[in-house]
């Protein structure tokens, strides 16, 4: 944690106390309350110094992350939580059940306005979606994270967690499904992609766009979410839940069957293909895949290129192979949907539908 937040955590203590104690009181039991639950992430990172690109993803805790915004306490009454302390390139299946289940318990809590997730962005836009299907209250439920750790020179966490609060404490969000608030940009769970490995930049919502913007907490709402989410998504978990394996497969250039042939070996009930250009793969890959949709493994054409639709029966007789095109979702969303549907169906007429309208 950087000292700099930590003496501007002071200063404001101070002239926090030279204030009338009344008006405080007053101001903090009219707040909506938010709960701030952390899993880690390079907005919990540290490294040795301000200006190295080497760090360490999940280093701060909840509390610390609270403190070095002191700011966002004029806009809720919040109490954190910690869920996991990981960089997201180590989420899993796990965290996502405790989170879920937290989060529709905290949701269900009069008391509680909104919730704040603090993640890394690897796989925040996994996260996030996951959570659009699973979490089940029109509250709320906004995620945040940070491409600089804590400690860099002009880190971006700080800002992001501010916005991301005053996204959380506001009225105007409810109904909208998971949010993620990065670099002044409120996007959907189901719009939203990681497009730079390192610029602060880096989200985009490139085919639908933004839910809205938030520039020091003032908030511009722009849409609604493209598709069925939170409260009327047809998917639940509980502590039980166990997702089925599914995974993905990136075509290139003289592909042949074998990862697909391995990924069913391996136990996955549902296999996506991260396709070139509309969701595409060779012929002997797609020979392979329909081998496999005919023994009953859900298979899922996606594509490996940013933004546009995967169409059905375009290039590929889908109708005729029994296979599902992910129309607007990516491969890593689609993974999402397709383990999420497979708790329910293994009809790919069924999932093809839920792909329509998710
Ligand atoms: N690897 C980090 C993570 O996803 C990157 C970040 O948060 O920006 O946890």
């Amino acid at each position: 944690m950087s000292t700099r937040y930590l003496r501007s955590l002071s200063l404001m203590l101070l002239l926090g106390a030279a204030g009338s104690s009344a008006r405080v009181l007053a101001q903090a039991t009219s707040l909506p309350t938010v709960v701030v639950l952390a899993t880690g992430g390079t907005i919990a990172g540290a490294a040795a110094s301000d200006v190295q690109a080497g760090y360490t993803s999940g280093k701060v805790g909840v509390d610390q992350l609270l403190a070095a915004v002191p700011q966002a306490k004029k806009l809720a009454n919040m109490r954190g939580e910690q869920i996991s302390n990981i960089g997201s390139q180590d989420m899993n299946d796990e965290v996502w059940i405790k989170l879920a289940t937290r989060i529709n318990e905290l949701v269900a809590m009069p008391d509680v306005a909104g919730v704040v997730i603090t993640h890394g962005t690897d796989t925040i836009e996994e996260t996030a979606y996951f959570l659009n299907l699973v979490t089940k209250s029109r509250k709320p439920v906004v995620l945040t994270a940070a491409m600089r750790p804590s400690t860099a020179l002009s880190a971006d966490g700080p800002l992001n967690f501010y916005n991301a609060v005053a996204v959380a404490a506001n009225k105007d969000a409810a109904g909208r499904g998971v949010l993620v608030v990065v670099n002044d940009w409120i996007h959907g769970a189901s719009s939203l992609t990681k497009t730079s490995t390192t610029a602060v930049q880096t989200f985009l919502s490139p085919v639908s766009g933004l839910i809205g913007t938030v520039a020091y907490g003032e908030i511009e709402w722009y849409r609604g979410p493209v598709g069925k989410n939170t409260v009327t998504s047809d998917f639940s978990v509980d502590k039980n839940t166990v997702l089925p394996r599914v995974d993905i497969v990136m075509a290139t250039e003289n592909m042949d069957g074998a990862l697909i042939d391995a990924a069913a070996a391996a136990g996955a009930k549902g296999i996506v293909i991260a396709g070139v250009g509309n969701g595409n793969m060779t012929k002997t890959a797609l020979d392979a895949l329909a081998a496999q949709a005919k023994k009953g493994v859900v298979a899922v054409r996606s594509s490996r290129v940013t933004t546009g639709q995967v169409g059905r029966n375009v290039e590929v007789d889908d109708d005729k192979l029994g296979l599902v095109a992910s129309l607007g979702l990516n491969p890593q969303k689609s993974r999402v949907l397709l383990r999420l549907a497979l708790l329910k169906t293994t009809d790919p007429k069924t999932i093809q539908r839920y792909f329509d309208e998710y």
